[in-house]
C-alpha cells in the first residue's frame, strides 16, 4: 500500500493544488498521469494476482478460490467485504461520505476449454462439468477484468479525497452462463447492499491494447435458448414410407428458418438463429422416433424479436404439418436482455475518456454477443478494451496475414501489463465522472 500511494500522492498534490475553476482538459491530463505513476508502481503485484487467476481458473458457480483471492484483496485495500453472494459472487463496498453509490462489476468465471496459448502461465487445471472432466480456461478475458477491478479499486481509494459517496465493487459468478448476475439479485444484491445510482462493467476484445471502444443505447444482443423436438414414427430406413422422418423434419426446418430472418425480418435490423446441437437417431438404416434440435436467438430489438420467434414457432409446425407428423414440442427459454449504455451516464464520462485516450476512444457497432450485465437494471455504461499489440493487430489485418484469436478461442491471449492499465484508466476515470455528476460540493 504505501509503495502505491507514494507516487500517486506526490502526483495528486500537484493535481489537486490546480485552482478548481481550471480547465476540465488540464485536470483530465494531469489525474491520467497521476494514475499512470501509481500503476507503474503496483502492476507487480497486479501482474501476480493475473497470472495466478489466469493459471487457476474456475467455472461457472465453482469460482471458490478466485472469489476468496479478490476478498483478500479487497479487505487490504480497505473494502467492507461479503462473501457467498449468489453463491460465489462478492461485494465489496467502501463508504466515503454523502453522495451517490456506483457499481463496478467483474465476472469471475472461466470457461470449461483446453489453453492452447502456450504461454508460461497457461491454465494447465481441470475440473468436472456436467459430469465430465473438461480442462478450464480464462479464455474470454475475465482474469484481466478481475485484475483491472482490483487495480481500479486501489486508484478509487487512493483519490478519496476527489469524491464522496460509496463504491460498491461486485465479483459476479457464472457470467459464461448467463446465470450469475441474477443469482446475486435473487440473493439480496440490492436489499442487502445498496442500490447503486450507477454501474460501470468492460470486456476485453481482439483489438489493440490502449484503446477503449464504447456505444450509446444498445451495446449487446438478447439471447433466447431454443429447443425444438420433432416427433415422427420410427421404421426401417430402407422403407420411409411406412414412417414420419424427424431428420428430415429437422434438416428442412434448418433450412426454411433462415427465411424468417431473410425475408420476414427487416433486413436492417440485426437478428440470428443459429442451430448447435441435433440428437437423434442410434443407427445407419432405422428412422427414430425423434429429433431434438437445440439453437440459440439472439436479437437487439423486442420488436424484431417478437417476429422471429413467431416465425421460428410458425416454421418448426408447418414442417411437422408438411410432414404428416403431429405438432413438435417447442421450448423458447428466455436468456439475457440487450445491454443499454444509459446516454445520460455515457455522455458525463465521455467527456473525461475522450480527454483522456484521445482518437483511442471510439464509438464501436454493438456486439452479437450477449452479457448479463443487462440484469442489473441500474443506468449504466459498459466499455471494451483492446488486448493485442498493434503491430500483431494490423498483421492479422493483411490478406494471408496470422489470424487474431478472439474471446473464446484457446490461443487468446491478452497482452497483460498495457491491457490491464487501460482497464485501470479507464475504470477510474469512468467512476469518477459519473461522481462528479452527482457529488455534493465537488
Ligand atoms: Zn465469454
Ligand atoms: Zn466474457
Amino acid at each position: 500500500m504505501t509503495r502505491f500511494l507514494g507516487p500517486l500522492l506526490a502526483c495528486l498534490a500537484l493535481w489537486i493544488a490546480l485552482p478548481l475553476q481550471a480547465h476540465a482538459e488540464l485536470d483530465v491530463v494531469r489525474l491520467k498521469a497521476a494514475i499512470a505513476s501509481s500503476f507503474e508502481t503496483d502492476y507487480p503485484k497486479l501482474d501476480a494476482l493475473y497470472k495466478d487467476i489466469h493459471a487457476h481458473p474456475e467455472i461457472a458457480f465453482q469460482e471458490e478460490k478466485t472469489a476468496a483471492k479478490l476478498a483478500a484483496e479487497m479487505r487490504t485495500i480497505g473494502f467492507e467485504v461479503t462473501e457467498h453472494v449468489g453463491k460465489t459472487g462478492l461485494v465489496a463496498i467502501y463508504r466515503n461520505g454523502d453522495g451517490p453509490t456506483i457499481m463496478v462489476r467483474t465476472e469471475l468465471d472461466a470457461l470449461p476449454m483446453e489453453e492452447k496459448t502456450g504461454l508460461p502461465y497457461a491454465s494447465r487445471d481441470k475440473t468436472v462439468w456436467e459430469g465430465k472432466e473438461t480442462f478450464v480456461a480464462h479464455s474470454c478475458g475475465h482474469d484481466i477484468h478481475m485484475a483491472s477491478w482490483v487495480g481500479a479499486a486501489k486508484t478509487l481509494v487512493a483519490l478519496k479525497d476527489r469524491w464522496k459517496g460509496t463504491l460498491m465493487f461486485i465479483a459476479q459468478p457464472a457470467e459464461e452462463i448467463g446465470a450469475g448476475a441474477l443469482a446475486m439479485i435473487y440473493n439480496g444484491l440490492f436489499t442487502r447492499f445498496p442500490k447503486p445510482d450507477f454501474a460501470f462493467g468492460l470486456h476485453d476484445g481482439p483489438f489493440p491494447h490502449g484503446y477503449v471502444n464504447y456505444r450509446v443505447g444498445i451495446g449487446s444482443s438478447s439471447s433466447d435458448g431454443l429447443a425444438i423436438k420433432f416427433k415422427g414414427r420410427g421404421g426401417h430406413g430402407a422403407s420411409p414410407q411406412y414412417t414420419a422422418d424427424p431428420i428430415m423434419m429437422a434438416a428442412r426446418f434448418i433450412v426454411d428458418v433462415q427465411s424468417v430472418i431473410s425475408r420476414e425480418k427487416d433486413p436492417t435490423e440485426f437478428g440470428v438463429i443459429s442451430i448447435g446441437a441435433i440428437h437423434a437417431g442410434t443407427a445407419p438404416n432405422i428412422i427414430p422416433d425423434d429429433a431434438l434440435m437445440l439453437g440459440t436467438i439472439r436479437t437487439f430489438k423486442p420488436e424484431v424479436r417478437a417476429k422471429m420467434l413467431a416465425g421460428i414457432e410458425r416454421t418448426a409446425r408447418a414442417v411437422a404439418a408438411m410432414a404428416d407428423a403431429p405438432a413438435p414440442e417447442i421450448m423458447i427459454t428466455e436468456g439475457a436482455k440487450p445491454v443499454i449504455n444509459d446516454p445520460a451516464v455515457v455522455a458525463t464520462a465521455e467527456k473525461v475518456l475522450k480527454v483522456a485516450f484521445g482518437d483511442k476512444f471510439r464509438l464501436a457497432p454493438p456486439v452479437t454477443a450477449s452479457e448479463d450485465f443487462s440484469e442489473y437494471g441500474v443506468p449504466s455504461m459498459f466499455f471494451n478494451i483492446g488486448v493485442y499489440d498493434m503491430e500483431r493487430f494490423i498483421a492479422a489485418q493483411n490478406k494471408g496475414g496470422p489470424p487474431l484469436p478472439a474471446n473464446h478461442s484457446p490461443e487468446f491471449a491478452p497482452v497483460p501489463k498495457p491491457t490491464i492499465e487501460t482497464g485501470v484508466t479507464a475504470m477510474t476515470l469512468a467512476v469518477l465522472s459519473a461522481f462528479d455528476q452527482r457529488a455534493p460540493g465537488q
